[in-house]
């Protein structure tokens, strides 16, 4: 059995696949995430909106151990860091990682290999399975995007929407306990970017569970379980999308919705 599996096997069927508790995060003496919780159950969407600055990106990076929280505790897959015991070992943050994948705003393929290649990196790389298997699951996420018949293509030769997608395909052929999206359709046309949010409601709709940084407001009412609005490093609001989106309780969703209008 693998780290990874045996990990994995620790998780209780009913446990949410991600859980926040009194996450806390500084960059010096500015304090960026202010005891933030949540969990998202298997399968579920959560959509975290925002204003720039206010601590999302930086709490996708504590989810995936990229970025060391001050105190709290995060379980992704069953694998649990608790930082309020100082800092965990490598592997527990490299086993929760690997419960991980991201999609960035940028995309981040590799130039110099084909679309196939960068779907089968982590698959070989760090999930070791051979080339042939490899093979037929990176083949298989992206037809689940739409990319098939693209597999010998270069990044450069592509669309950002096309891009977009592939970067998708990579996270969802990882297997992951659940993707995060980092405004995934921030730097596209605006012609490219229902092609992504299409490709990510398809994928959720498939029972990947996902946690998305968004600014598209249609996206996350239409596709989100749950909702959560940040500002200054807190959760303001948090619920179900037509509550959250549709009832704003406070002033300062109002405007923050008002301002996307
Ligand atoms: P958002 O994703 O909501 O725009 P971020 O998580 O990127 O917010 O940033 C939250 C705050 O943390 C911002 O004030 C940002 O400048 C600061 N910040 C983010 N990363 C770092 C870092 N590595 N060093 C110092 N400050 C940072």
């Amino acid at each position: 059995m693998t780290e990874l599996s045996a990990a994995a096997g620790t998780t209780p069927a009913d446990a949410p696949v991600v859980s926040v508790n009194g996450l806390k995060k500084s960059f010096g003496n500015v304090e960026v995430i202010k005891d933030v919780s949540f969990d998202v159950s298997q399968g579920q969407v959560l959509s975290i909106l925002g204003p720039s600055g206010s601590g999302k990106t930086t709490m996708l990076r504590c989810i995936n151990a990229l970025e060391r929280p001050d105190s709290g505790v995060i379980s992704v897959g069953g694998v649990s860091l608790d930082y309020g015991k100082g800092k965990p070992r490598f592997r527990d943050a490299l086993a929760q990682r690997r419960h991980t994948a991201m999609v960035f705003q940028h995309y981040n393929l590799f130039k110099n290999k084909t679309v196939l290649r960068n779907v089968t990196e982590g698959l070989t790389v760090v999930q070791r399975k051979n080339g042939k298997e490899a093979e037929e699951i990176a083949r298989n996420a992206l037809e689940a995007v739409g990319m098939a018949g693209f597999e010998d293509r270069y990044p450069n030769n592509l669309s950002g929407g096309q891009q977009q997608r592939v970067s998708i395909a990579r996270a969802l052929a990882l297997n992951p306990s659940v993707i995060l999206f980092d405004e995934p359709t921030s730097a596209l046309d605006p012609e490219r970017v229902n092609e992504v949010l299409k490709t990510m409601k398809d994928i959720a709709a498939r029972g990947v569970t996902m946690i998305v940084v968004t600014h598209e407001i249609r996206f996350a009412r239409a596709v989100s379980d749950s909702v959560i609005f940040m500002d200054g490093g807190k959760i303001v609001e948090q619920g179900a999308p037509q509550q959250v989106i549709d009832h704003p309780q406070t002033e300062r969703l109002q405007e923050f919705l008002n301002s996307l209008a």
